[in-house]
This record gives structure tokens, C-alpha cells and sequence, in this order.
């Protein structure tokens, strides 16, 4: 009967290798989602600082960003959305959470917010639809995860169905474009004596105007935004 052990063997060789995922990015046979190569491409385009020193959302709110929206990293956030390959996200925001776990800020900062929770900007319905899932949901699903924060991807949501904020032509219609985009569900909203605080988790952050709108809905609600984490933003000159 040893032709049947090997022919067992054989059997499981060939399902084996059906089931390795390939690499999402370049295809190629991979042992995790990312195969090292493209991992390591990724893992270049770090930013020097997860602490963006330029403050650009306002002097008192930080903005972390983990990379830089240009090179691998860029082409992974493409093949993420537009090719339908949601676990890119989940293998770099492993990166993110082992980045922010290592941030000598960060310590500090939950020290100081001991109850804060995470909240992933959301996709209109019809986006959400068409794309079959939100990028920015699966970052913050798993970073909360390995941080073991608390997720609340339903506590903000996109009522507007916005143009990308690279097709308007004006700041004011940039500004008109965003404006009441976003709400925050009775259920998740709390009284002016009882604020939280809470991180925002966006995959890009380029002009800030999303970021910008998202804050004041949540603080209308009572919802205070401490930090604001990206995956990425465009180098700036500095
Ligand atoms: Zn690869």
C-alpha cells in the first residue's frame, strides 16, 4: 500500500501549493500576504517621522503618518482599491501598529486618554458598494487588533456622496463638497458633560479637508479627536 501513501503525499503536495496565496503586487508565491520582496519595497517608503512635525491639521492635534504616499507604497494602495485586494491593508497596518506601539509619544498619549477608541474615516454607501469594502475600516480593524483599542467603524458615517477632492476645481468647492458629508448616529453621540475622545484612522491624508470636516462632525457630537493616524500623505517640503 506504500503507492498510496505516496500517491496521498503527491495529493497533498498539489493542494498545498494550490492554496499559497501569490503575492497581491507582483504575483509571485508569498508565505504571508506581502511576499518579502514587495514588503521590503513597502517598508522603504517609511517616513523618517510617524509624528508629522508640521502640525497640519492644527498646532494642538497631532498627525501621524506611517509612510509616504509615493513609490511601492503608493502602487499598493492603488492594487489595494482598484484591484480588489483588500489584504494589503491588513499587512501594513501591521506596520502601523508596530510603529505606533514603538512611538515614544504613544505611552504617553494613552495615559492621558485612557478610554479613547478608533474611528476609521467611512465610505459613502454607493462607494462602499462598488468597492466592496473600506479601506480605511480594514486599517483600523486591525490595528485596533494589535493595540487592543476599541473600533468603532460605525460611529461615523458619509451621508454625502462626495466627488474625489481631486476633481473639484476651487477651495470653495472643495469646502461645498465636503460640507455635512459626514454624521455621527444617535446611538454613538454623548453629552457635552461626558466627551470622548476618540483617534481618526485614514488611509491618505492630502489636503486635510476630509480630516478637517470629519473633526467637526464628531465634536458636534461630543466626540474629540486626540490624534490623527494615515497610512500615508505626499512628501512635503519642509
Ligand atoms: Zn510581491
Amino acid at each position: 500500500m506504500q503507492w498510496l501513501t505516496s500517491l496521498n503525499r503527491l495529493a497533498n503536495t498539489v493542494i498545498d501549493s494550490l492554496w499559497q496565496a501569490n503575492c497581491p503586487l507582483c504575483k509571485r508565491p508569498a508565505d504571508r500576504i506581502l511576499c518579502k520582496d514587495c514588503d521590503r519595497q513597502i517598508a522603504a517608503c517609511q517616513s523618517p517621522k510617524f509624528l508629522q512635525k508640521d502640525y497640519p491639521i492644527s498646532p494642538e492635534l497631532p498627525l501621524y503618518s506611517w509612510g509616504i504616499y509615493d513609490g511601492a507604497l503608493k502602487r499598493a494602495i492603488a492594487t489595494c482599491k482598484y484591484n480588489n485586494h483588500p489584504e494589503i491593508m491588513e499587512a501594513i497596518s501591521e506596520k502601523i501598529a508596530d510603529t505606533w506601539k514603538r512611538s515614544p509619544n504613544t505611552k504617553e498619549f494613552i495615559q492621558q486618554h485612557k478610554k479613547i477608541s478608533v474611528i476609521p474615516i467611512p465610505l459613502h454607501a454607493n462607494k462602499l458598494k462598488s468597492r466592496g469594502f473600506n479601506q480605511a475600516e480594514i486599517l483600523a480593524r486591525r490595528f485596533c487588533d494589535l493595540t487592543a483599542l476599541p473600533c468603532h467603524p460605525q460611529a461615523l458615517q458619509r451621508v454625502k456622496d462626495t466627488k474625489a477632492q481631486m476633481q473639484t476645481k476651487s477651495i470653495k468647492e472643495r469646502e461645498q463638497n465636503l460640507s455635512h458629508a459626514f454624521t455621527v448616529p444617535l446611538s454613538h453621540r454623548t453629552s457635552q458633560t461626558n466627551p470622548r475622545s476618540v483617534i481618526l484612522l485614514d488611509d491618505i491624508y492630502t489636503t486635510g479637508a476630509t480630516i478637517h470636516e470629519a473633526i467637526t462632525t464628531l465634536a458636534n457630537s461630543n466626540l474629540i479627536v486626540r490624534a490623527v493616524i494615515v497610512l500615508s500623505r505626499p512628501q512635503f517640503k519642509n
